[in-house]
């Protein structure tokens, strides 16, 4: 499946030369760590002490009473420390960079989700932090620039191209560049050259392999679904990979419409997108005429992004994983279900997994079972939600 970084024609490591050594050190060290005992022991101590796993895999009784048809559970990431799955790469990526000997992190942030989590582990672990971060956003999101900072973070704005996700990206690969002996980029998903993909791929398959063994317990039999939002898709490929080969499970990965996939305002990249390269990888891209990278907008700010990994092109092009686009108003809906049904406000980013659930559940039997995994809480969105539906806070 993943030969030299690449998956089918999709991956690959498109990089100036002057990041190449950068990525080969950092090649040469998972190798080295991957599979040692002592790594892996030394992570899942800071997953389970710290970050709180495993999260729990919850059965969701009023939701499967009220959709009427499928049991539906809910993988629980929005319950890890700083509120989402993004904690379990950092981790595993600043657990390496450390073994590395580096004394430095480096990371682009969009909504700010991935800044905070590594600000939050470089706390934790006494390294030096800056993070990369669209103008645009940071005026967006300026609690979470607050977040970071008392951290102990840096935050740059980048003033570049449209001052959002994709040039603060650009930004942090170009810092890299400048400065690679004492600096490790963790980048926030399964995207850029090879090998970050697989590295965040493999950080995130815990989860996939909690839900295989909870629903083992629970149950004693696989899911017939897992369903999971897609940004750059971390949280997605790790809820997927543990059952990629078992051809019963229907993986299913929900975009982002935004206005409708329709219209010029969605960051619904295999709905939408074309064959490019960008960021270092060869993969699905949302493009204008010309072939520019398109400016791309959805209600959700971590799936704002417009590409997708390489590993989630591939399970489209051989037809292993479905990918859907949900729009804006369906996401805010299945919030405000969630919400209202079980208790649980999820991301507006879950909420979109959420969404294609509440569609297909009910044409399913009872004895089947859909997992969907809740990849964050849903606090960080409520004052978003509030104005879209034209409502006052204070009222
Ligand atoms: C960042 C984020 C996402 C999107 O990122 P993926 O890499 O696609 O998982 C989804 N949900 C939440 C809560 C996030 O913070």
């Amino acid at each position: 499946m993943n030969t030299n970084g690449r998956y089918g024609i999709h991956g690959g490591q498109y990089i100036p030369e002057t990041l190449m050594n950068a990525v080969m050190e950092l090649d040469a060290a998972y190798r080295k760590f991957k599979d040692d005992p002592d790594f892996n022991r030394e992570l899942t101590d800071l997953f389970n002490n710290y970050a709180g796993r495993p999260s729990r895999l919850y059965y969701a009784e009023h939701v499967t009473k009220d959709l009427g048809g499928a049991q539906i559970f809910l993988k629980r990431e929005d319950l890890n420390h700083t509120g989402a799955h993004k904690i379990n790469n950092v981790l595993g990526q600043m657990l390496l960079a450390k073994h590395m000997g580096k004394t430095r992190v480096i990371a682009e942030t969009g909504a700010g989700q991935h800044g905070v989590a590594t600000a939050t582990v470089a706390a934790m672990m006494g390294m030096e932090c800056e993070v990369f971060m669209g103008r645009e956003d940071c005026e967006r999101q300026a609690l979470n620039v607050y977040r970071m900072r008392l951290l102990g973070a840096k935050v740059h704005p980048v003033d570049t191209g449209t001052a959002t996700l994709k040039d603060a990206v650009s930004a942090t690969f170009r810092e890299w560049t400048t400065r690679i002996a004492d600096t490790h980029y963790v980048l926030g998903s399964v995207m850029g050259p090879a090998p970050f993909p697989e590295i965040v791929r493999d950080f995130q398959a815990v989860i996939s392999k909690e839900i295989k063994q909870q629903l083992h317990d629970l149950c004693g039999k696989l899911p017939d679904a897992v369903i999971a939002c897609v940004g750059g898709g971390s949280n997605a490929i790790g809820s997927f990979y543990n059952f990629i080969n078992d051809p019963s499970v229907r993986l299913i990965g929900c975009e982002a419409a935004g206005r409708g996939i329709d219209t010029n305002e969605t960051a619904a990249t295999i709905s939408t997108g074309k064959l490019g390269i960008f960021h270092g990888m060869k993969s699905y891209f949302c493009q204008d005429e010309y072939g520019q990278i398109a400016p791309v907008y959805s209600i959700s700010a971590g799936l704002d992004y417009p590409g997708i990994g390489p590993e989630h092109a591939y399970l489209h092009d051989i037809g292993r994983a479905e990918y859907v686009a949900i729009t804006d108003d369906e996401a805010v809906e299945a919030f405000e279900y969630l919400s209202r049904t079980e208790g649980i406000i999820p991301a507006i980013e879950s909420a979109h997994a959420v969404s294609y659930a509440m569609k297909i559940a009910p044409k399913m039997s009872k004895d089947q079972i859909i997992v969907i995994t809740i990849s964050g809480r849903g606090d960080k969105d409520v004052a978003a939600i509030a104005r879209y539906k034209g409502e006052n806070l204070y009222e």
